[in-house]
């Protein structure tokens, strides 16, 4: 199975993948716990151009493909082969991150992003998408304290200083694919406590294991 994490920074997908990994450990199946960009050593070098190089100039087109790059590496050597081992694979963003980022709130097209996520993950669909919901005003505050490898405290990257409008779109485009694929993306209200949000992702999760 592939579980896949999508939500605006700060939602708690991290933590809740986290969380996930030790369940999955108590229930002694194989699992990977994985993320986007940077699940592998190319998208680790990805990941650098895309948020530690602020010298720069990365046009939204080029950064659509750069994403979808990361995600084809991804796909071939990480995922795909941990599914065909039988694998549940987690996985902290996907390509609906790219629908919404790229597509939606940056405006290269969800036609032509969507084109280009199935041609990375090779159709591979995830069988379960947990969104994890959370109101556009509430990013900044819970994402102040936030430090990524680099060690830099607050603004993690360029990407860190999107308007609030940029994110009420992102949120907007997530809940609007989640309506149009109920069956596989589920929404969870991410203010609520990481235990409680933990329970309902669980829920979630036998029930896919059990159908
Ligand atoms: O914490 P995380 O690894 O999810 O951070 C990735 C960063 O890249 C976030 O700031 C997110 O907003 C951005 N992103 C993006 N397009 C994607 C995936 C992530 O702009 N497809
Ligand atoms: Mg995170």
């Amino acid at each position: 199975y592939l579980i896949s994490f999508e939500g605006l920074d700060g939602a708690g997908k991290t933590t809740q993948v986290e969380l996930l990994a030790r369940w999955l450990d108590e229930t002694e199946r194989g699992y990977i716990q994985t993320r986007e960009p940077g699940g592998t050593a190319l998208g680790g070098e990805i990941r650098q151009l895309l948020f530690h190089r602020p010298d720069l100039t990365i046009m939204p087109l080029a950064e659509a493909f750069l994403f979808q790059a990361d995600r084809a590496q991804h796909f071939a050597a990480v995922i795909l082969p941990a599914l065909d081992a039988g694998k549940v694979v987690i996985t902290d963003r996907c390509f609906d991150s790219s629908l919404a980022y790229q597509g939606a709130a940056r405006g290269v097209g969800a036609e032509l992003v969507k084109h280009l996520s199935l041609i990375a993950i090779q159709g591979r669909v995830p069988d379960l998408t947990i969104l994890l919901d959370l109101d556009a005003t509430k990013v900044r505050e819970r994402t102040d304290h936030v430090q990524d490898q680099s060690g830099q405290r607050g603004q993690r990257s360029r990407f860190d200083a999107e308007s609030e409008q940029f994110h009420q779109r992102l949120r907007d485009e997530f809940l609007a694919l989640a309506r149009a694929e109920p069956e596989r993306i589920k929404v969870i209200d991410a203010t609520q406590s990481p235990e409680r949000i933990h329970r309902e992702i669980i829920t979630l999760v036998e029930q896919l294991f059990s159908s």
